[in-house]
């Protein structure tokens, strides 16, 4: 709620923050001790809340700690090779960097070279944004089969993400069934069933180009426990897949009984998405000459894994709810791909991490004190991101979401809601090796250059030794 009230455009924001920081700047420049806050992840949440602590507060050093010695976190090794137009935010984040009191620290991991205490005792404001790497799971029969591989490091085995190189998906089958109707698995339906030749020239790992060269996926079964009304992707993500060439989309009409009645009675984006369904419905062809094919499928619950089948259960929806009934169905198919979402974890006992929702229990990005009767808030502690919302949004969602925690952190600290007075070290790294923003600035240089040798926008660099080593240490 908080989040969507404050959802701003980001030339208004920046007219704003400008102004907030001239008007700040004054009272600011009085106080003696530097400030000093320090963010976990170089991610989209990192790096946008970085820009607006340094904007508003003048006399202030932001420190962004990262686990990888590389920066941009899901934008880096999330979004999908052939979207490099969504990768453009990159220079964002960079003129940012670019700021002399903005450190990167790469290659430094919370929960391995330091903890949160370490963090709170040597900064005045910590705020957490390390994202979600961990899977959710369906908890059903045989889910670690080894027909069965998680969406997740599917995507980090294309995008170059170091530890998923040897995934070696097995693409020798003819049918794949992603389980999940998310933007990830229609990602990933478009990455299975495009010819590589669109694939060439982007930032896909050689590997994975090489793999999907030789891939005999012709089949590509989208399966949502919910109705067409409840798909999860949108529309420019389905209309992107819709036009693929060679690549026929089949819908089963059974599943779009009575949509046609209340299309227009819905909401604008759902139903601007059901009709273009709806249209493409209509345009089916019975025979069609295509190769390969997509097949959105809804209504069915993943039930059991199988050698070669996935038995889902037939669902009825009950208030947007997919409820399980007594009838199955079989889906013959070589490889399973769960695309059900990611999932954050805890570092740190203290901390409130709610295990089911997945995310640290916060009021307007502040992060809540464990068993606290009444919402007590955790002074200097701060959750933005996907570890504050859930394995939800977009990057201008991630965005909005935190310039509003960032703006929240710069509030306390000019209200004098937490200590800045006394003089905080920063975080001792003399005994670490780790990599500088112009450590990174080698790594991007050299991966640029090697892409370009092969036509492509850049070649990653999966292994962490050699990014280390380009990066001079
Ligand atoms: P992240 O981007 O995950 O950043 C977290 C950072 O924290 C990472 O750099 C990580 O390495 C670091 N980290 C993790 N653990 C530690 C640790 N222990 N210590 C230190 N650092 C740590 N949005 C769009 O708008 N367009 C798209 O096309 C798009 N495509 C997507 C494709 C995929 C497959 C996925 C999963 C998401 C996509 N999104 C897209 C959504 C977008 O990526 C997210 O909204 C955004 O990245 C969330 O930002 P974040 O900073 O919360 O997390
Ligand atoms: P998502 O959008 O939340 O979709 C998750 C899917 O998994 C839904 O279809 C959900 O169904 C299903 N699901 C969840 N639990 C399930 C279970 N136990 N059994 C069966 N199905 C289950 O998540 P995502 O695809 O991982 O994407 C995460 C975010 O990144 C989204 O906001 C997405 O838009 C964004 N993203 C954007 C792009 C892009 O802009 N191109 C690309 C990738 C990702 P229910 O709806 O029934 O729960």
């Amino acid at each position: 709620m908080f989040f969507a009230n404050c959802i701003l455009k980001q030339n208004k924001f920046n007219a704003i923050i400008q102004k907030t920081c001239e008007l700040k700047f004054s009272t600011n420049a009085i106080s003696a001790a530097r400030k000093k806050v320090c963010i976990v992840g170089a991610g989209p949440a990192g790096f946008y809340a970085a820009q607006y602590i340094l904007k508003r507060l003048p006399d202030c050093d932001v420190d962004v700690v990262e686990k990888l010695p590389v920066p941009f976190g899901l934008v880096r090794f999330g979004v999908a090779p052939d979207h490099p137009e969504v990768k453009n935010v990159i220079n964002t984040f960079t003129k940012t960097a670019e700021n002399p009191r903005f450190r990167f620290l790469g290659n430094l991991s919370l929960g391995k070279d330091f903890s949160v205490k370490d963090l709170r005792d040597k900064y005045h404001a910590v705020l957490l944004t390390y994202g979600a790497d961990e899977d959710r799971r369906m908890n059903i029969p045989n889910e670690n089969s080894k027909n069965l591989i998680s969406a997740r490091k599917f995507v980090a085995w294309y995008n170059g993400l170091p530890g998923a190189e040897n995934l070696n998906p097995d693409l020798s089958g003819d049918t794949v069934t992603l389980v999940g109707q998310g933007n990830v698995a229609v990602d990933i339906a478009r990455i299975l069933l495009s010819n590589v030749d669109a694939l060439k020239s982007t930032d896909i790992t050689d590997y994975a180009l090489e793999a999907l060269s030789a891939s005999k996926v012709k089949n590509v079964y989208l399966v949502g426990r919910r109705g067409p009304l409840q798909a999860a992707f949108t529309i420019k993500e389905l209309r992107e897949i819709l036009k693929l060439p060679n690549v026929s989309t089949v819908w089963r009409k059974s599943d779009f009984r009575r949509i046609p009645e209340i299309v227009d009675s819905l909401a604008r984006p759902r139903k601007r998405l059901t009709e273009l369904m709806l249209k493409s419905l209509s345009e089916q062809k019975s025979s069609s000459t295509s190769q390969k094919k997509f097949l959105p499928i809804f209504q069915r619950s993943p039930k059991e894994i199988h050698d070669n089948f996935i038995e889902f259960s037939v669902t009825e929806i009950k208030e947007n709810t997919a409820i399980p009934t007594n009838v199955s169905e079989k889906f013959q198919t070589d490889l399973i791909l769960r695309s059900i979402g990611y999932k954050s974890r805890s570092f740190d006992e203290e901390i409130n991490f709610d295990e089911k929702k997945g995310y640290i229990v916060n009021k307007d990005g502040r992060v809540l004190k464990r068993n606290s009767q009444h919402e007590s808030i955790d002074k200097g502690l701060y959750v933005a991101g996907w570890l504050g919302t859930g394995p939800t949004g977009v990057i201008l969602t991630t965005m909005n979401g935190a310039f509003c925690v960032a703006k929240a952190l710069c509030d306390d600290v000019e209200q004098k809601l937490i200590d800045t007075q006394t003089e905080k070290p920063g975080l001792d790294t003399s005994d670490k090796h780790v990599v500088s923003w112009d450590g990174w600035t080698k790594i991007d240089k050299f991966e640029v250059e090697l892409g370009k040798s092969k036509g492509k926008l850049r070649e990653k660099i999966v292994d962490i030794e050699k990014m280390l080593k380009i990066a001079g240490l």
